[in-house]
C-alpha cells in the first residue's frame, strides 16, 4: 500500500491566494481612500450597490454592515414582529434563524432534500398558519434552492419570500441568478464567502423601488431627513472601506467561480478515478442551476467521519463541518419545543458531512492529495479494494 507522498498542507480555505492576485489592483485603491477620508457610505458604496444590482439582474441593491443585517433588514421592513412565524431551514448557519428570533417573532422549520441539502417544498405547505408572513430558503454551500415551487406556496398564501443568498452570489437557477428569485435576497461579504470583504459586510437587492428606499432608511436609524425619524432603525451601514475592495473583487468574481467550479469536476474525476463512488457522497448540481461552490462538501458513513477528519487534520489537510448541529437543537431555541428526530434529513446530514478545501486557487496537486488521502483511509480499512486489485 503506497502511502500519498509527503506534501505541503492544504487549508480548508487560502485566503492569502486571492490576495497576492489582486494585492496591485487594491493597495492604490485603499490608499486612495485614506486620502479621502471618507470612510461611510459615499460613492464607493453606491458604486458597489449599482455594480452588484446589475450583476445580480436586480433594480436595487442596498449595502448594509453585514449578512446577517442583510437578512434582518428587509424582516424589518415588512414589519415581521411578536406574533408572527418565518419559515426556514434548520440547515443553515445560525443567523438565518437568528434574525426571526431577534425581532420576536418565531422560527419554523422545514426539513430539508437529502440532494441539495436546501429547503424541501414539498413540506411547505404543512408549515404554513394563519401567523406565517414569510420564508427564507437559503441557497447552501453555492447552489439556489428550488425556487419556483417556494414561491408558488408564498405566493398562494401571500408570504414574502427572502433568499438567504450568503453563499450563493452568482448562482444561477433556470436562467436567472441569486437575488432576483424572490421579494429579496440578502448576500454576505463575510472573508470567507465568495465574494469576501477585508471584513464584515452585507447587502440586499431587490427589484421594488420603495422597499429599497426603506431599507436604506432603516441602516441609518430610519432616519430621514437628517435628524427626523419616523421609525427605529439600526446603525448598519457598509463600510466605504469594504465596498472599495468590493468593487475590485467583484471584477474577478467570474473568473473565480469558474475556477471554482473546475475544482469542483477535477475532484468528481479524482473520485470516480479511485474508486470511492459507492463510499463517499459528492455534492449534486441539480439541472438548470449553476452551483458555486461556497464550500464542496460530501458525506460520508457518520462512523467515519471523526476519524476521516482526524487523519486530515493529522496530514495537514483543512476540513469544516457545516452545520454540526441543526438550528431545531440549538439550546437557544429550545423554547420552541422542538426534538431531536424532527427533521430526520437535516439531522443525518449534520452527522454525515465533510467540507473538503475549496478556494479559486486550489491546485491539482492538492486537490489528488485530499482524494488519495481519503482512499488510502478507506483501503487502510479494508473498506476499497487495493489499487493493483482495484485495477485488475
Ligand atoms: C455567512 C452567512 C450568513 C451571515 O453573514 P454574516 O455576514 O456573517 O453576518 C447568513 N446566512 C448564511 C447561510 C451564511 O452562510
Amino acid at each position: 500500500m503506497n502511502r500519498p507522498a509527503e506534501s505541503p498542507s492544504v487549508p480548508a480555505l487560502d485566503l492569502k491566494a486571492q490576495y497576492r492576485a489582486i494585492r496591485d489592483e487594491v493597495e492604490p485603491i485603499v490608499l486612495e481612500l485614506m486620502e479621502s477620508q471618507q470612510f461611510v457610505l459615499g460613492p464607493n458604496v453606491a458604486g458597489l450597490e449599482a455594480e452588484l444590482a446589475s450583476y445580480c439582474g436586480a433594480r436595487h441593491a442596498v449595502g448594509c454592515a453585514s449578512g446577517t443585517d442583510a437578512l434582518l433588514l428587509p424582516l424589518m421592513a415588512w414589519g415581521i414582529g411578536p406574533g408572527d412565524e418565518v419559515i426556514t431551514t434548520p440547515f443553515t448557519f445560525f443567523a438565518t434563524a437568528g434574525v426571526i428570533w431577534r425581532l420576536g417573532a418565531k422560527p419554523v422549520f422545514v426539513d430539508i432534500d437529502p440532494v441539495s441539502y436546501n429547503l424541501d417544498p414539498s413540506r411547505l405547505a404543512e408549515a404554513i398558519t394563519p401567523r406565517t408572513r414569510a420564508i427564507i430558503p437559503v441557497h447552501l454551500y453555492g447552489q439556489a434552492a428550488d425556487m419556483d415551487p417556494i414561491n408558488a406556496v408564498a405566493a398562494e398564501h401571500g408570504l414574502k419570500v427572502l433568499e438567504d443568498a450568503a453563499q450563493a452570489i452568482g448562482a444561477g437557477y433556470k436562467g436567472k441568478r441569486a437575488g432576483v428569485l424572490g421579494h429579496a435576497a440578502a448576500f454576505s461579504f463575510y472573508p470567507s464567502k465568495n465574494l469576501g470583504g477585508f471584513g464584515d459586510g452585507g447587502m440586499i437587492t431587490t427589484d421594488d423601488p420603495e422597499f429599497a428606499s426603506r431599507l436604506a432608511r432603516l441602516r441609518v436609524h430610519g432616519m430621514e431627513p437628517k435628524y427626523y425619524h419616523a421609525e427605529v432603525g439600526l446603525n448598519s451601514r457598509l463600510d466605504a472601506f469594504q465596498a472599495a475592495v468590493l468593487r475590485v473583487k467583484l471584477r474577478h468574481l467570474d473568473s473565480w467561480t469558474a475556477a471554482r467550479r473546475a475544482v469542483a469536476e477535477s475532484y468528481r474525476d479524482h473520485f470516480e478515478a479511485a474508486g470511492l463512488g459507492a463510499l463517499v457522497t459528492l455534492p449534486t448540481e441539480l439541472p438548470r442551476r449553476i452551483h458555486v461552490y461556497n464550500q464542496f462538501v460530501i458525506r460520508v458513513d457518520p462512523a467515519l467521519r471523526d476519524p476521516i477528519r482526524a487523519m486530515f487534520t493529522e496530514e495537514k489537510v483543512g476540513t469544516e463541518i457545516y452545520y454540526p448541529i441543526p438550528l431545531h437543537l440549538q439550546e437557544c431555541f429550545s423554547s420552541l419545543g422542538y426534538q431531536p428526530g424532527d427533521f430526520p434529513v437535516s439531522e443525518r446530514a449534520a452527522r454525515e458531512t465533510i467540507a473538503l478545501p475549496m478556494y479559486p486557487e486550489l491546485s491539482a496537486d492538492a486537490i489528488r492529495r485530499v482524494v488519495d488521502l481519503l482512499a488510502h483511509f478507506y483501503r487502510g480499512r479494508n473498506l476499497l479494494p487495493s489499487r493493483r486489485e482495484h485495477a485488475a
